[in-house]
């Protein structure tokens, strides 16, 4: 983000990045085709805000001249404000003449302000002026606060915005939807020692009276409302050269060598994607600010020009940050970097289209970090964003990637597992059907037509099948449009001539409508892509039973490569062939049907022994990514076995059997120079066995954490988390005091959260509900507090929901207004528990409006499923486990 006012006057003058490039477009384009929750009456096109925080006191004053266009006769103007008082609001026609007063009223329910003026106004270009003031949040909405220990150990507060989706509105009043594209002019005065970042550099910075001085900033390009920032604090700026451009990062004063690994990232994804784009970048700089403090719903946001980022996933703490973080750092870098294209030049019209933002950036992180890091296993990680998409587009309350928003609720709740992952899979599935090539020529096409303006999902549909993938469309709105998830089942395969050929037959997976979508599925056109032992052939499927041939006859295997976005049901005779083919297959093949076949056992379409069969062939020297998988499908396994002490005790002991070789193999201590994979596999190896009690890790957990306790660096950095996480889990009082005591005295922002939110991992049920109380002090910090009653939730979810329901006012100013009606549902939706079902029903009776109950929908989903399955998991997997001991 930004620059810095004070920095840039010594800066400015080598600068000579382009401004702003461009279309500073004044036309008055919003479709009206979109929704709204405005009457289109008036088009704004430029905005001058002026604001003056007071951080001391939580408060700011602003005033804003909107230049807009009435586009239609009307006595009134209605436009987004939301905790803004409005002191005063003047029209004034831009080609001359009298000022007119406006009388004001306020709806915080629709957070609208109504303009009234004593006589119809004709269509023209005016000057809205409003003097305003508003509120400074300590969570992430609007305006908002993050405190910490300074460099000196002293208090300080710095200052950040987050817009998305719908709170510019708490910082100006104005035209809060994503079409109401503008131009911004931000001017701020604030202390004269501080430092402020907007979106574009500064234009001046002049000192005023009192300690204060005025920054100003360059016009930003015309953008949507949700992508401003503004940033003011005790800040280093550490910056790089890139691509014409100066790429940046903004962190708390004396933490500047914490920000150089994600600094190189930027320098280093910049040129990529200006390449693969086929647009450079148009901002002349590119920042990254980091926040001392977290959300429990986002980690990163990608306002043009100037990121903000939570400082876990942004800066390098040697003493705290993990292997897994690091690799975090340059996947949120990679994430919201795209955004800088998909989401910022080009926006989707409305919240409805939020996958085109979110599907995209998740896609391309993840084709970036593949390109620049091929040994960290992306190639699997698009896998993995399938499964996560699966595990919630499998149950009757998902929803179409391209969603139904009304609401700012729903707009807020649309930031989930379809938009992110199933967005993210439908494209690599995409991708592989257009071929690469054609598919970047299109997507050049899409950014360079559309660039400053807004889309519609057709509109990149129709410029990759322009590129020449033809078809493309009637695949894509089939996965687009349509909820849920195809099973493709495979029927008797006969080798004829050296092929084998088999009837693929359509159907519809579900974990909780089966019969329903069985008798009547929806029916998609699947790219299937199959291998035989040959060269792999694709078939796209058309209505309910589809002819596959494939070169070779060996152990047939649909969804090869595992880029379609289907489940697969094999003949078990097909299913125990693949599984003694099994180590022969390539890792993301391996990964993708272990995932799948489970998936299938767990929803009852198979026996549990098919997956069981698959996992347990597994080996400890297979793919890091792999082994992880294997170990969280155990864990799983052994959790839900927590009646059967005897079933538990196999799982640990086969684990131990199979995995402990692979840990004593990697050593407890990290080496230099080791591969990354191996670096978070240790880690994970760690976290598992000590959960199933193996007494190596145990004992070796225990021999750190004494160490611990008189030299913090007694535990190495990157494993500080993983084995305090071992103790944690199985803390006893003194243990839990001998934390709280560490978090007390921890002074780093990324260490005191990572230790109070250990206080709420424990098994223990005094300490975990010591640990909620805790969550009521204002000891851990304003933003920790949430994470705290979160890290309850994973073992102890119906104490987290009781307490949250006593405390819902108090918890409630702890959670980002945008995620507070998804709070309830991340803390119980993991859960067996069906006692939680009629507490989140009447929880959400009393307090979401109908629209805006689908997270709670989901939880009980969720919660009904995982209760009903139970009895058949424990006793199949019960038998397995005694059919095949180790
Ligand atoms: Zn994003």
């Amino acid at each position: 983000m930004k620059t810095v006012a004070v920095l840039l006057a010594s800066a400015a003058l080598a600068f000579t990045a382009p401004t702003a490039a461009a279309p500073v477009g004044h036309v008055d384009t919003v479709d009206p085709s979109l929704p709204t929750q405005l009457p289109r009456t008036a088009i704004p096109h430029h905005y001058a805000i002026t604001v003056t925080p007071h951080a001391e006191r939580l408060s700011f004053d602003g005033n804003a001249v909107i230049d807009l266009n009435v586009i239609k006769p009307t006595k009134e103007l209605v436009l987004n404000a939301a905790e803004l008082k409005l002191a005063s609001a003047s029209l004034r026609p831009a080609k001359g003449g009298a000022q007119i007063a406006a009388k004001i009223s306020l709806d915080p329910d629709a957070q609208t302000a109504t303009l009234a003026f004593p006589r119809t106004l004709t269509p023209g270009a005016y000057h809205l002026a409003i003097a305003y003031s508003g509120v400074i949040h300590t969570q992430a909405n609007g305006l908002f606060a993050l405190d910490y220990k300074n460099k000196e150990g002293k208090d300080a507060r710095a200052l950040f915005t987050q817009f998305e989706a719908a709170d510019a509105r708490r910082f100006f009043p104005g035209w809060d939807e994503p079409d109401y594209k503008a131009t911004f002019d931000l001017t701020a005065r604030v202390p004269a020692n501080t430092m402020a970042v907007g979106n574009m550099p500064a234009a001046s910075s002049k000192s005023l009276p009192g300690g204060l001085k005025e920054v100003r900033f360059q016009t930003t390009p015309t953008m949507s409302s949700y992508l401003l920032f503004f940033g003011d604090g005790d800040f280093d700026r550490i910056t790089k050269p890139s691509a014409g451009r100066e790429v940046g990062v903004v962190m708390s004063r004396g933490n500047g060598p914490k920000g150089q690994l994600a600094l190189d990232a930027e320098a280093q994804i910049l040129p990529y994607y200006n390449e693969y784009f086929g647009t450079p970048f148009p901002l002349p700089k590119l920042d990254n600010v980091a926040g001392p403090g977290q959300s429990q719903f986002f980690s990163a946001m990608e306002n043009w020009g100037a990121i903000f980022t939570f400082e876990r996933s942004l800066l390098v703490d040697p003493a705290f940050t993990s292997e897994a973080d690091r690799q975090r750092i340059f996947g949120t870098e990679a994430h919201e970097m795209a955004h800088q294209w998909f989401g910022d030049l080009v926006t989707m019209g409305w919240w409805g289209d939020i996958w085109l933002n979110e599907g995209f950036a998740s896609w391309m992180a993840t084709k970036a970090t593949e390109h620049f890091h091929p040994d960290w296993g992306a190639d699997i990680d698009h896998v993995a964003a399938r499964e996560g998409a699966m595990g919630q587009d499998s149950f009757r309350s998902t929803h179409p990637v391209v969603q139904d928003v009304r609401t700012v609720e729903q707009a807020n709740q649309a930031f989930d597992a379809i938009t992110y992952s199933k967005g993210e899979s439908v494209l690599s599935m995409l991708e592989g059907f257009a071929g690469p090539d054609v598919w970047q020529r299109g997507i050049q096409s899409y950014i360079a037509k559309h660039a400053y303006q807004n889309t519609k999902t057709a509109d990149l549909w129709n410029a990759i099948e322009g590129a020449g993938a033809t078809g493309l469309a009637t695949v894509a709105r089939d996965f687009t449009d349509q909820p849920g998830i195809p099973l493709i089942e495979v029927g008797p395969a006969q080798c004829v001539g050296g092929r084998t050929m088999a009837t693929l037959t359509q159907s519809q997976f579900s974990n909780d409508q089966r019969a329903e979508v069985t008798a009547h599925p929806l029916s998609w056109h699947v790219p299937v892509r199959a291998s035989a032992g040959g060269e792999p052939a694709q078939v796209v499927t058309q209505g309910a039973t589809t002819q596959l041939a494939v070169p070779g006859c060996g152990p047939l295997l649909i969804n090869a490569g595992q880029t379609g976005y289907y489940r697969t049901l094999y003949q078990p005779a097909q299913a125990q062939a693949l599984q003694g083919a099994f180590l022969r297959l390539g890792a993301v093949d391996q990964f993708g049907i272990l995932n799948d076949q489970l998936a299938l056992s767990n929803a009852g379409y198979q026996p549990w022994a098919i997956g069981l069969n698959l996992l347990s062939e597994v080996p400890d020297n297979a793919n890091p990514k792999l082994v992880e998988a294997a170990l969280g499908h155990w864990a799983g396994l052994y959790e839900v076995l927590d009646s059967n002490p005897a079933a538990q005790a196999a799982i640990a002991a086969r684990v131990s059997r199979t995995y402990g070789p692979r840990l004593q193999q990697l050593g407890f201590v990290p080496r230099d120079g080791e591969p990354a994979l191996d670096a978070l596999l240790r880690s994970n190896l760690i976290r598992t066995l000590g959960a199933m009690k193996d007494p190596s890790v145990l004992a070796e957990a225990h021999r750190l954490f004494t160490a611990w306790l008189s030299d913090s660096n007694a535990i190495p950095g990157s494993l500080k988390t993983t084995w305090l996480g071992v103790i944690a889990r199985n803390a006893d009082e003194a243990t839990w005091n001998a934390i709280h005591a560490k978090a007390q005295a921890a002074t780093g922002f990324a260490e005191r959260n990572s230790l109070y939110q250990l206080l709420g991992a424990s098994n223990n049920d005094t300490l975990a509900r010591r640990a909620l109380d805790l969550a009521l002090t204002e000891e851990p910090g304003k933003t920790t507090r949430s994470g705290i009653i979160s890290a309850v939730a994973r073992q102890h979810p119906r104490m987290a929901v009781d307490f949250v329901l006593t405390h819902l006012a108090e918890v409630n100013q702890l959670i980002d207004i945008s995620g507070r009606s998804q709070f309830m549902e991340r803390l119980s939706g993991g859960s067996s528990d069906v006692s939680l079902v009629p507490l989140l029903q009447s929880y959400a009776n009393a307090n979401l409006a109908p629209s805006d109950r689908k997270p709670i929908e989901q939880a009980i989903d969720r919660i009904q499923f995982e209760a009903g399955k139970l009895p058949r998991e424990r006793t199949e997997v019960g038998a397995w486990l005694q059919a095949h001991p180790v």
